[in-house]
């Protein structure tokens, strides 16, 4: 097989790619490891900032987004028993969508069908070769037949765990990392959402946020143990410590329901440098990682492809290098600045194991700060709806 980029992963990043290039007429064939129900099922980001959105909407794939998706003009943020909204339009102009990352992934996947563009599903042992020459090529397996795909580039869009970081050599790649001492129980439920926008907790027993994915279907978490067990969490224990995290209010016209799905996630900020390794380059949570409180782990995944999609445009149309010179350096200043906005956000809003007296008093003055002060509140603003591209 031949094309002119390999794209490891069908989540966001790879499918997002796959349709920017092929929007500039640059053909490209997608490698996932698993089968395409499985990838669809993963119940993951919710948030869309504007600049995702637009992204979406140029490629043809947010016809369903504007119909069904939500927009949210502000967050509140909830701390010493009340609740303080911050208006993210009235600070940036801007707003973001809550809209599934599983919709925007069959969005994808349809728009990608409809193209007739290649994806093999279930392929097996992927590994990306040569990519310190001009001939870069991948290997899989399918069904245990061998195969090879020949390319002039090939993106890693493979999330954390994927081939294409590990295949770099060691020396090549510096890595920075921060584990969080805690994670998020997370559940989805088949209920109204507790109030028409997101809330951001912040309490004495630790974080909760409360969000959703549609006026019928909430997302809440809670901040717990990294030793904690979803066994050890039954659905009536669940809403019972949600309901210890609210105020007041939020806590008595919570609607409760059956779990759909339930699981817990570590937190952690992780970031891989350079994102650019001779003909292959790293997109989305394949180069970085940052915890789900500032919403921002599919939108970098989002601003990477652009950056990669126009970098691989200017080197076919204009026969032009420099994109591709500039992609890791481009996309890395943005992601630092993600990176720090959710190492904030997480810092402000969580328990650890030293909050206590001082800690505590900081996070309330910095909250007290915000929602008393226009300056601070637009800079969160700005950095929540997403900075410029
Ligand atoms: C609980 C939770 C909540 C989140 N909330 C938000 C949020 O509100 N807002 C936000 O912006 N982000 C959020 N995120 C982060 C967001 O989900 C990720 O940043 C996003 O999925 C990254 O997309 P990606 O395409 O880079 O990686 P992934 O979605 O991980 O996709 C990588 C793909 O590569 C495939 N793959 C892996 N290894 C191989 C291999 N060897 N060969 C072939 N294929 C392979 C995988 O199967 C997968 O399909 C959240 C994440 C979690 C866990």
């Amino acid at each position: 097989m031949r094309t002119k980029v390999a794209i490891i992963g069908a989540g966001p990043a790879g499918l997002l790619l796959g349709q920017l290039l092929h929007a500039c007429g640059i053909d490209n064939i997608i490698l996932e490891r698993r089968d395409r129900g499985y990838v669809l099922a993963r119940i993951r980001a919710g948030v869309l900032e504007q600049g995702t959105v637009d992204l979406l909407d140029r490629v043809g794939v947010a016809a369903r987004l504007h119909r069904e998706g939500l927009i949210h003009d502000g967050i509140e943020l909830a701390f010493a028993g009340s609740r303080h909204r911050i208006d993210l339009k009235e600070a940036t102009g801007k707003s973001v969508t809550i809209y599934g990352q599983t919709e925007v992934t069959r969005d994808l996947m349809d728009a990608r069908d409809g193209c007739g563009l290649v994806t093999v599903y279930e392929a097996d042992q992927v590994k990306p070769h040569d990519f310190d020459s001009d001939h870069p090529r991948v290997s899989y397996t399918r069904n245990g037949v061998g195969h090879e795909a020949e390319c002039d580039f090939i993106a890693g869009c493979d999330g954390s765990h994927g081939i294409s970081r590990a295949s770099v050599k060691p020396s090549a790649i510096e890595t920075f990392e921060r584990i969080y001492p805690f994670g998020w129980l997370g559940i989805l439920s088949e209920t109204p959402p507790v109030s028409p926008e997101l809330i951001y907790s912040n309490h004495a027993r630790g974080f909760a946020l409360c969000t959703m994915r549609s006026m019928r279907r909430s997302r809440y978490y809670v901040q717990c143990s990294l030793d904690d067990h979803i066994d050890q969490w039954p659905d009536g224990r669940f809403w019972d410590e949600l309901k210890r995290r609210l105020d007041q209010e939020a806590a008595d016209s919570l609607v409760t329901g059956p779990s759909i799905e339930k699981s817990i996630a570590p937190l952690r900020s992780f970031v891989a440098e350079p994102m650019r390794f001779g003909r292959m380059f790293l997109a989305g949570d394949a180069a970085h990682i940052v915890p789900p409180t500032g919403a921002k782990g599919l939108n970098l995944a989002a601003s990477d492809v652009h950056y990669l999609a126009q970098a691989l445009r200017e080197y076919y149309d204009e026969k032009s290098s420099a994109g591709i010179d500039h992609y890791s350096e481009k996309a890395l200043s943005r992601v630092w600045k993600a990176v720090r906005f959710s190492w904030w956000m997480t810092a402000m809003m969580h328990r650890f194991p030293d909050t206590e007296g001082f800690g505590a008093r900081i996070q309330l003055a910095e909250l007290n700060y915000l929602v008393n002060s226009k300056a601070a509140a637009a800079s969160l603003s700005e950095n929540y709806v997403g900075l410029p591209y």
